[in-house]
């Protein structure tokens, strides 16, 4: 198709990736994002291959690697120092140099937004999007700008409006909720003091299913100057997030059960002052039977939202831009762009979402067993070469389905 009015709601990794490719192609994109500005929220997250790959065709490979730290491997042990989870890129075995990378959100959005200012676009910042409609022609976009509120049609929408998205047509999905468990995170300057988080891992420890605390390198934030900077999670129930807002909140209590925990993270719970440091984040689980009907589409977290045990959230909006960008070039329809965008994310979709499913409660749960069944299979899997590589190419993120 070519030519289209498209808007693309949320400027997250998903929509400012679509904005790029869709801009290149010759679409007049508007951009829609309810934020004033793309502020350095977030914390840190992984870089897959396949995501790096799809930075690679935005153009913006160089760029991220500017700001990101390579990570090696994920590593992850109890707290008595069992190896439990040891996926290395190397048992890829292409003999390549892959390897992921550690980025702060903030970094990742700031690159593509750069990538974006280049190209001719309309943006919309600080307005949020209230409802999508069919109109004889195309869409119709409701939305909220300095209070006013307003309606534009548009030939196609794209919803990139995140996991908690309530603009994804209802008929689309088979299942959305919340997530039981979230984390706690917390982001800090990669000092003499934590070097040991400086390796190019993604480190975790595990006590049962019910603790889970990581570790992340996550590169530099931009303009900070290039200081490295360490991402820290702590897991816990949703229902529990409450207590670290209020003032009876036992922290000193909490702070020696991580350094009993991991005694290497002295020096990163003395710099925590208060419980409010620590930001809550929550997932969910969402399942779309299609992703798009008429003239809208889905993309990103609005499209298969899940837990970040895989590390897969920003490299499959990614993907899913790459895909969705590919979709519009070779098709003459909106409804011929659902189904090819289908043709090519599918499996990769569903294979994620069912590994999700089942990893995430062998960490994060109280599922009695799950934790010996974890800390069982695991490390025997590590055992059999065949099974090493099936698990790199998971969590490379190059899996499309099982076999
Ligand atoms: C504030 C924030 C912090 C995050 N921090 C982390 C992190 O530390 N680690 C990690 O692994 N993942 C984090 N994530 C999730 C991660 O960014 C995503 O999993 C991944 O990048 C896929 O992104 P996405 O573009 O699909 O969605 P998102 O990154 O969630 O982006 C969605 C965008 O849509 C905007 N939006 C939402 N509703 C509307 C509306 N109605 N109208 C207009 N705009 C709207 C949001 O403001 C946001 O900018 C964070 C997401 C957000 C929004």
């Amino acid at each position: 198709m070519k030519h289209q009015r498209i808007a693309i709601i949320g400027a997250g990794t998903a929509g400012l990736a679509a904005a790029i490719l869709l801009a290149r192609q010759g679409h007049q994109i508007t951009l829609f994002e309810r934020a004033e500005s793309l502020a350095p929220v977030g914390a840190g997250l992984l870089l897959q291959p396949a995501g790096l790959d799809a930075m690679a065709e935005l153009g913006c490979l160089a760029s991220i690697r500017q700001y990101g730290q390579r990570v090696d491997a994920l590593y992850g042990c109890t707290t008595g120092g069992r190896a439990i989870m040891d996926v290395a890129y190397r048992d890829l075995g292409q003999g390549e140099q892959v390897a992921g990378l550690g980025v702060h959100r903030a970094a990742l959005c700031h690159v593509l937004d750069e990538a974006l200012a280049d190209l001719p676009h309309e943006r919309r910042f600080g307005c949020e999007v209230l409802s999508l409609g069919e109109a004889s022609t195309g869409t119709m976009v409701a939305f909220r700008q300095q209070g006013q509120t307003s309606q534009e049609g548009f030939d196609g929408v794209l919803v990139a409006n995140g996991s908690a998205s309530t603009l994804r047509p209802r008929s689309l999905v088979r299942y959305d909720r919340q997530y039981p468990w979230g984390a706690m995170w917390l982001i800090r300057p990669l000092t003499d003091g934590l070097a040991t988080f400086s390796k190019p891992l993604l480190q975790q420890r595990y006590q049962g299913a019910h603790r889970m605390l990581g570790m992340l390198p996550t590169g530099s934030v931009p303009g900070n100057g290039g200081q490295p900077m360490v991402s820290f999670f702590w897991s816990l129930p949703v229902a529990d997030m409450a207590h670290w807002q209020q003032d009876d909140f036992p922290l000193e209590h909490w702070k020696k059960d991580v350094t009993d925990l991991w005694p290497e993270l002295g020096p990163l719970v003395e710099s925590i002052g208060s419980a409010r440091d620590l930001l809550p984040a929550t997932y969910r689980d969402v399942v779309l039977d299609h992703w798009g009907e008429g003239r809208i589409g889905v993309i990103g977290d609005a499209a298969h939202a899940m837990s970040p045990q895989l590390g897969q959230g920003a490299n499959m909006a990614l993907l899913d831009a790459v895909a969705m960008a590919r979709a519009l070039a070779e098709c003459r329809r909106w409804e011929e762009v659902w189904p090819h965008f289908a043709g090519q994310r599918r499996g990769a979709i569903r294979f994620y979402q069912r590994m999700s499913w089942w990893l995430t409660p062998l960490f994060q749960s109280k599922l009695k067993g799950a934790a010996g069944l974890r800390d069982l299979v695991l490390p025997l899997s590590r055992q059999v070469p065949w099974l090493r590589r099936q698990m790199a190419e998971t969590v490379a993120g190059r899996k499309q389905k099982w076999l």
